[in-house]
Formats: C-alpha cells, structure tokens, sequence
C-alpha cells in the first residue's frame, strides 16, 4: 500500500528547483502501488503528475493533485539475434547509468545520448536527443499503464509517433499512459555517429582505430560539462526551448538581415535554427533579471536564486516576445508547465 503524503515540498524533485508543495506525493515501486494510487487519485477526482527526475517540467505554481514519483527499479538483456541486443530497463531507472550500463556490458548505440539527466520512463516522452542520436533510433518497444482502463499496452515505434523532441504522449495521449518499462534495440558492433560538428572537432586529432563507443560518451560528457550548468549548482531545465523549425523561404528573408544565421536542413522545403543563436543575437545571452540566461549557452534558462519557477516563465515570456519582434519566428517551450 503506497504512502500518500500530503503538503509536500518539490524543490528537491525538479531541477528549476522552484520550492512549490504537491497535494499529495507518493512513491511507485512496483505495479501494484501504480495501480493503487491511480485508484487513489480517482476516488479523490485528483489530477496526477507522474515524475521522473524533474529535469524536463516547469512546476510553477502549487500542484494541487497527486505526484507519482516513479522508482521502478531494473534493466535485463531480453534477447539478441545476429546483430542486436534487446535490452529492457524500468522506467525508474537513471537514463545516464543505463548508458554507461549498456557501454559496460558491450551494448552499444547509446553513446551520443551519454549523462542527459533524467529517468529511462522520460526518455520516450520527449524522444531525447543529443550530438546527432534521438531515442527512436535506438528503441525497440515500451509498457505503459493506462490509467483510464488500467491495461498494461506495448507501444512499438509506430505506435509511439516520434518527432523532433515530440511523440504521441505530448499529443493524442497526454496523461494518458504511465510509461514502465522501455526496452532498447543495440548494435552488437559499435556503429559510430559522428557527423556532428561539435563531436567531429572534439574527435579530430584522434585516428580511427583509437575511436570507441567509451571514448565518444566520454568527449560527449566533457563538452556537455564545459557548456551545461549542472542543476545541482544551477538549477536549469537544459534547453528552454526547442529550436524553431521554419520554411526555406523564411530562411532566405532572414539572410538578408542575418547572413551568419544558424540553420540545418530539415527536408527540401524546411530548415531549423538554432535557438541559442537568435536569443544570443537578441542581445539575451547572460542577462539576469530574477531568473537568467547562461553565458556559455543562450537556450538555457536558470533559476539560480532557486525561487518560484514563475519568474523563469517570466523571462521565457520577454524572450519569446523579443525573438518574435526581431526575428518574426516564434519559440515553443520544450519542458511542459505544472499545473
Ligand atoms: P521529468 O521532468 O520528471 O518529466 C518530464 C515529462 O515526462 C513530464 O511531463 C512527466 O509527466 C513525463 N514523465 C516522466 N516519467 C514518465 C513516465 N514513466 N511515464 C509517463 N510520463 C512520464 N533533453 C534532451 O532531449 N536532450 C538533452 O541533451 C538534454 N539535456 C539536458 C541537460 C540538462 C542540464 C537538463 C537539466 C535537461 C536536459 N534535457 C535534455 C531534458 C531532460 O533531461 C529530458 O527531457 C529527460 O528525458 C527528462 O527526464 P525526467 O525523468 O527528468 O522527466
Ligand atoms: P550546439 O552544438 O551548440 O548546436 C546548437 C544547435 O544546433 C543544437 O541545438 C542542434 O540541434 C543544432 N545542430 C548542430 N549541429 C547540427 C547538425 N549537424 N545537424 C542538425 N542540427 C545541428 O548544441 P548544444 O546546445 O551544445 O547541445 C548539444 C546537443 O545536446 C544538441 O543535440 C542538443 O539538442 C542537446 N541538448 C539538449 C538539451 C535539452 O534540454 N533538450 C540540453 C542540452 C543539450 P539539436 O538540438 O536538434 O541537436
């Protein structure tokens, strides 16, 4: 039987450490207490937040509804055929030690996505991505618990719909499904994703031969320690928001203006920009104000004097209104607002 306590204090469960109270919060451990405290939650018609590490949620005001902390705990190799593994790990489980896990036992592709905080049960939601790898290349299916029926359904990468940062739990099934478990599809041999640039320079004065699975997660660590500010020092969500997707004719206008915009292409007709680079433009970039911009990278915002996550959205706001002003192009917040 879960434990349901009540007035409790968030800030040392999100990482914006914003010092806001849940009705209500208890720990899952194993399906049971799932399933007891979604029944507990609909007796008292509470609204729920499932919550992993807290690294990708804006929780900006009191929750007046039940938090389910997931700790489902473990990880197990399913299977294998000729040239993968499949690996299975609970939704509890740390994203950033299932990835040096995977690296210890031979089990490889997860490199690139190396030390992004936050739970495995998270990493579908948003279809994490980092240094030119996104979850769905990786993913072979995932459980989850539907909270309306109480049926445990797989979810294979179709049924998922993966975007950029996006998948069907943001869309069609918002709080539908509390994730449980996710299992991995990965390379027997190492198969190397090395385009982005960031990675290339890191790597250049290495040969092949000395390039592995563990050297490329450990030069992906580094880079992201010289950039991120860790939330345990700076509270931050990483990247507030997502980097803005437009049309090529969009493009060729902003040129005009900005002949050294940041832009990758998407497909014939579409090219993203970087976010980081139009708010550093807007003159945003290390600006402080009760919330700030971080200096090494423009598309993190943190809350350094750790008050309500109000005052980051605050920020966001004047940020959003000013990349519109001069830009014309609009930003989409990546972690989602609570409640
Ligand atoms: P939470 O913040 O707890 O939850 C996020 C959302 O998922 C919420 O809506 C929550 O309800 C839902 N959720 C969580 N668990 C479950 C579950 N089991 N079932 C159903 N719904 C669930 N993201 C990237 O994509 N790439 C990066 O490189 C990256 N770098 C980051 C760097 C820093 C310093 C920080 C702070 C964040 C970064 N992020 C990055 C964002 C974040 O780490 C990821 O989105 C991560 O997957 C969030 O995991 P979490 O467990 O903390 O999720
Ligand atoms: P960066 O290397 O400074 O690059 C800036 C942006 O340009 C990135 O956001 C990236 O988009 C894009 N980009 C760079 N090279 C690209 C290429 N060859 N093709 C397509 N897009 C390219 O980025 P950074 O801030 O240091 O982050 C490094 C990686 O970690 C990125 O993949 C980023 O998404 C990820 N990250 C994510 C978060 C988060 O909270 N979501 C936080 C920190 C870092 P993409 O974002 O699409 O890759």
């Amino acid at each position: 039987m879960p434990l349901y306590l009540p007035h409790f204090n968030l800030q040392n469960y999100n990482t914006l450490a914003s010092p806001v109270c849940a009705a209500f919060f208890t720990s899952i451990k194993d399906e049971d207490e799932l399933h007891a405290a979604i029944k507990f939650a609909k007796e008292k018609e509470l609204p729920l937040l499932v919550l992993g590490g807290g690294s990708n949620i804006v929780l900006h005001e009191d929750f007046p509804g039940l938090v389910l902390h997931i700790q489902l705990m473990g990880r197990e190799l399913v299977r294998a055929d000729k040239d993968f593994y499949y690996v299975k790990a609970a939704a509890g489980e740390s994203w950033s030690s299932f990835v040096d896990y995977c690296l210890d036992e031979g089990f490889y592709g997860l490199e690139n996505l190396s030390l992004i905080p936050g739970s495995v049960g998270a990493a579908p939601i948003q279809n994490i991505g980092a240094y030119g790898v996104e979850l769905k290349d990786v993913f072979s299916e995932l459980t989850a618990l539907d909270v309306k029926t109480g049926l445990s359904i797989t979810f294979t990468p179709e049924s998922c719909q993966f975007g950029y940062r996006d998948s069907v739990f943001k869309n069609e099934m918002l709080d539908r499904f509390v994730i449980t478990s996710v299992t991995f599809k990965l390379e027997k041999q190492p198969n190397l994703k090395l385009q982005y640039p960031a990675l290339q320079a890191a790597l250049a004065d290495y040969g092949p031969q000395e390039i592995t699975p563990e050297l490329v997660s450990e030069v992906v660590c580094e880079i992201r320690r010289s950039k991120l500010p860790d939330p345990k020092q700076i509270p931050n969500v990483g990247s507030f928001f997502k980097n803005p997707i437009v049309s090529a004719k969009k493009l060729t206008e902003l040129q005009k203006n900005y002949p050294d915009i940041v832009s990758y292409p998407v497909d014939s007709r579409h090219v993203k920009l970087a976010a980081g680079w139009l708010i550093d433009r807007a003159g945003w970039k290390g600006r402080e104000l009760d919330a700030a911009v971080h200096a090494q990278q423009a598309l993190v915002l943190t809350n350094p004097h750790r008050l309500k996550a109000a005052v980051v959205l605050g920020l966001a706001a004047a940020i959003k209104e000013a990349i519109l002003q001069k830009f014309g192009v609009v930003l989409e917040q990546e972690p989602r607002n609570y409640p």
